[in-house]
């Protein structure tokens, strides 16, 4: 079954620049954008992160948030012809602030589908300042409501399909519970990939300050080893055709590399071409 991945706009976010790429532009504000998807084509409609609760949330990060009414959830979904109560599944990349901000703006009959582990490390304290509580709360609340919460064990149990089409898989990096969503798309498998990558450009295109070939540089943002963190986004590379982070535009790949960005949906038109990096120059 071929499926369409069609991008929100939750709007953007203004953060200190190395926190994106380990080591960049220190103390540089870069401004990026926050985006969920929207699974269209399969059994029922899915949506992937719901952004972050509102502007004022951001503060409690030392992160500016640029939030408009446009990027309203309800205003993002009704450019698809939906409302929150017509989504069967919310999937959580992962729970940080800027992704889980919005699960209370749906009904408890849609449910929301984490792996176990994520939210596990929401409330570990490792890095609780990401996780703010008003949204961890209301998972817990979903969690003693019957239906309303789907745990994952991914770790243990391997990638898993979620309906014809699409899966989840364990991410293995940027925190310790994050999953990976795949879609079948007409054009080659699509994954969804959370903020196991940030920059395109500056961590796998041009990696910042590596010297090796196709080494990609890491985040400034990392919850596991930076060992993991590389691993991760090798993967990635190897293994689809499309990758669609939350804070940068989808990339097509091809032999590992980035050969064009893309817009707002998957697939879609180019929005521009890549030249490929000769790695063994004559
Ligand atoms: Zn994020």
């Amino acid at each position: 079954m071929a499926l369409e991945i069609k991008i929100l706009d939750y709007g953007d976010i203004e953060l200190e620049s190395s926190f994106l790429v380990l080591g960049r532009d220190c103390g540089r504000v870069r401004r990026v954008p926050v985006y969920g998807f929207l699974i269209l084509g399969g059994t029922w409609p899915v949506l992937v992160d719901t952004g972050y609760r509102d502007n004022a949330i951001m503060e409690s990060l030392g992160m500016r948030g640029l939030q408009y009414h446009e990027n309203m959830i309800e205003n993002q979904l009704a450019r698809h012809g939906l409302k929150p109560g017509d989504i069967r599944y919310v999937l959580h990349t992962h729970l940080h602030i800027d992704h889980a901000g919005k699960d209370d703006h749906f009904p408890m009959n849609t449910t929301v589908v984490i792996n176990r582990r994520e939210l596990e490390y929401s409330v570990s304290g490792i890095m609780h300042p990401q996780y703010p509580a008003p949204d961890i709360k209301h998972l817990i609340d979903r969690l003693h409501t019957p239906n309303a919460l789907r745990l994952l064990d991914l770790e243990i149990g391997g990638p898993l399909e979620i309906m014809p089409g699409m899966a989840v898989e364990a991410a293995g990096a940027h925190t310790e519970g994050s999953m990976n969503v795949h879609v079948e798309t007409a054009e080659g498998l699509a994954t969804i990939c959370g903020d196991v990558i940030y920059d395109f450009n500056d961590q796998i295109v041009e990696p910042f300050r590596q010297t090796q070939e196709m080494e990609p540089q890491v985040t400034g943002n990392h919850g596991t080893s930076k060992r993991q963190e590389k691993a991760a986004i090798k993967k990635l590379l190897n293994s689809s055709r499309f990758l669609l982070p939350v804070h940068d535009k989808p990339a097509r790949i091809e032999a590992q590399q980035v050969v064009a960005r893309l817009d707002m949906e998957v697939p879609g038109p180019t929005l521009q071409s890549v030249p490929r990096r000769n790695w063994f120059p004559a």
